[in-house]
């Protein structure tokens, strides 16, 4: 049973906020909201914002405020009051935190602290399942068959901004946006540091230490 918790995942982009919520929403009734996996979507699904959408994910940059901010709050508002969540990439930058506080009282964010070198060697690896989200990496987590998922036989894909170029700026915009969330949040009194550069079923056993769902 979880808890009504609300959550939120910080980190650099490859410090394994998507791997980590994927393997908890096992575990417990949270929904996961990923933003980066919502823009991803639509522009999969070639919906109405996703030339705009797709300017910003291929530089590395953030997609702005106002667009960002209310596609969440809806997803939000979808979601039934008493469930847990987990925001997976939401907020960004202090702006979108100012938002948030405005209709969502964070329970706990959660820091996966990680090096830059890590990061850009597992970003530069990864593979997702885009049948049932499973991430791979062929440096670390390699699927039995290379290139197909272990679950459901899918064709692995490659992100298209989890490219050299673009993981400098999107780690450039980490530092310059998102790093001042840690100090928002410790103010608030509810961050959590986690190293996050070991295994991810040890970064669950931590959390899961620190959080009973
Ligand atoms: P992620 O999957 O979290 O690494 O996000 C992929 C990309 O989606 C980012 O590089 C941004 O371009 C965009 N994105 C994700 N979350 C946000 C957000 N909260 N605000 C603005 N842009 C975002």
């Amino acid at each position: 049973m979880s808890k009504n918790l609300k959550i939120i995942f910080l980190g650099a982009p490859g410090s394994g906020k998507g791997t980590v919520a994927e393997k908890l929403i096992k575990d417990y009734d949270i929904v996961h909201l990923s933003t980066g996996a919502i823009f991803r979507e639509e522009l999969t699904n070639n919906g109405l914002l996703s030339e705009k959408i797709n300017s910003y994910l291929e530089k590395g940059e953030l997609v702005p405020d106002e667009i960002t901010n209310e596609l969440v709050m809806n997803k939000i508002n979808n979601i039934h009051d008493n469930r847990s969540i987990i925001l997976d990439g939401y907020p960004r930058n202090v702006d979108q935190a100012k938002f948030l506080d405005t209709f969502f009282k964070v329970d706990y964010a959660i820091y996966l602290k990680i090096s830059d070198e890590v990061v850009i060697k597992r970003i530069a690896g990864r593979m997702t399942c885009p049948t049932c989200n499973k991430i791979y990496n062929e440096h670390f987590k390699a699927p039995k068959e290379s290139g197909i998922c272990d679950i459901d036989k899918s064709l692995l894909v490659k992100r298209s901004d989890d490219n050299p170029e673009t993981i400098k700026n999107r780690l450039k915009t980490y530092y310059d946006s998102t790093f001042p969330l840690i100090d928002f949040y410790k103010n608030k009194n509810c961050l959590v540091e986690l190293d996050s550069g070991i295994e991810s079923d040890e970064v669950i056993k931590n959390i899961k230490k620190l959080i009973s769902f």
